[in-house]
């Protein structure tokens, strides 16, 4: 491992930091923080993204030609972390610009990447994912919403409007976004995998109603969406018919490279720098956790500096972004536990940090991937252990017995 930037990266570094340090907003408010006013949340994302867009910043990976900036995955962690140093977190864009654009780049016909990329990208338009379901998370393949041909609506040049009917859930900003990616299932005669399709749904359109689901750290950041006949043209299907799963992978891996980076959620030094400002509370259990904490940071940024060299000769990780995902949760649930430990009789109070950190850290654990999940990848991926058993993978899923 090498821990050192290469002149190269050293340059880009200084190069972003630079830009990072004259335009980042002062203040930052992530989208998940209690008592957000969202308009304003909005607005102020939405002028940060075209600060970006202007001056080239807005997306590290993707290729020149579709404005991106044409670098590799070490410049985007370079970049995550210069943001994360500065104090600017999570943006409204992420599902755009890490998952929806890079899908719509790989699959996507010129006439849609000339629709789509420029305004997400300058942070005109917001987009949402919607493919996890009440009976479809974890086993996404078991997607149920139901697209059909809406009859009599053939054009001349082929295809046809759809009509999607179903349930969506956990679909965070889908309140005010302006697209979504949505998975749907066009053939329930072909086995689950097989007869899914990949849609780019325009999150107006009538039959659409979104509600809200509370949290419990107060906040209402995502939603359960319901589709009633939703009208989609043929044009918006992303890549062939019940060919979707292709185009849902490659969202997914962007999606785990997304969840990956470590900047940004936890911070070492301000549980060290809290527990300092409370010596009364340093008991021998206490500082046993919090050295423990740090033996647990220090093993993540070893294990992303081990990511980092491997991407740098040109290897793409396998196990490590499960391992680095099951880490970092594990990590901020116990950074939060000790952080309210710490702050004895305030750790009553309604709202302050830890409080915050205590009550989103369990949602780490399941979004983008369980922990369960991860650890199936890492025991079939590092340990070698046989595949998990899946008997329904060539069965017509209208057969399936679905919960
Ligand atoms: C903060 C947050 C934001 C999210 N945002 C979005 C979004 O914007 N769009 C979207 O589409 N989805 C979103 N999700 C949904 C997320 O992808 C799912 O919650 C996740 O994939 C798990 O699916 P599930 O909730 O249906 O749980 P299930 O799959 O039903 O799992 C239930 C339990 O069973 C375990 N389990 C399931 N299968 C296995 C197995 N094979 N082996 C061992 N254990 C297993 C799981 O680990 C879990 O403990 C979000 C979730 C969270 C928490």
């Amino acid at each position: 491992m090498d821990f050192r930037d290469a002149p190269r990266e050293a340059a880009f570094r200084a190069e972003a930091r630079a830009f990072v340090e004259a335009h980042a907003p002062k203040r930052w408010r992530h989208p998940f923080d209690d008592g957000v006013d969202e308009r304003e949340l909005i607005d102020a994302q939405k002028a940060w993204q075209r600060t970006l867009f202007e001056h080239g910043w807005a997306a590290i990976l993707w290729p020149r030609e579709y404005g991106g900036r044409g670098l590799g995955p070490i410049e985007q962690i370079i970049w995550n972390q210069e943001l994360a140093r500065a104090g600017v977190g999570e943006t409204l864009f992420v599902v755009g610009i890490a998952m929806a654009g890079p899908t719509i780049i790989a699959h996507g016909t010129p006439e849609q990447k000339a629709r789509f990329l420029p305004p997400l990208l300058r942070g005109d338009e917001i987009w949402c994912q919607l493919f996890s379901e009440p009976g479809a998370g974890s086993d996404l393949a078991a997607v149920a919403a139901r697209a059909v041909r809406e009859p009599g609506s053939e054009r001349p040049e082929g295809g046809g409007d759809w009509l999607v009917s179903g349930q969506k859930t956990w679909c965070s900003g889908a309140h005010y976004s302006d697209y979504g990616i949505l998975l749907a299932r066009t053939d329930p005669k072909l086995p689950k995998h097989k007869g899914i399709s990949y849609f780019l749904l325009d999150m107006h359109a009538p039959g659409i109603a979104t509600r809200p689901l509370r949290q419990m750290s107060g906040g209402a950041h995502f939603n359960e969406v319901f589709l009633d006949e939703v009208r989609i043209p043929d044009a918006a299907r992303l890549g062939p018919e019940n060919a979707g799963w292709s185009a849902a992978m490659t969202t997914l891996l962007n999606e785990r490279m997304a969840l990956g980076g470590t900047g940004g959620f936890f911070s070492f030094a301000e549980l060290a720098a809290h527990a300092r400002a409370h010596p009364e509370r340093l008991d021998a259990l206490t500082r046993d956790r919090l050295a423990q904490l740090y033996c647990w940071d220090k093993t993540l940024e070893l294990l992303n500096a081990r990511v980092v060299t491997k991407l740098g000769r040109g290897v793409i990780p396998d196990a490590e972004s499960s391992v680095m995902k099951l880490a970092l949760a594990r990590i901020l649930s116990a950074g939060a536990d000790l952080g309210l430990r710490l702050a004895g009789p305030d750790a009553l109070r309604r709202h302050g940090p830890w409080q915050h950190q205590y009550l989103t850290a369990p949602s780490l654990h399941i979004a983008g991937g369980t922990d369960e999940i991860q650890k199936n990848l890492v025991a079939e991926r590092v340990l070698g252990l046989p595949r998990e058993g899946r008997g329904d993978r060539d069965v017509p899923f209208e057969t399936l017995r679905r919960s």
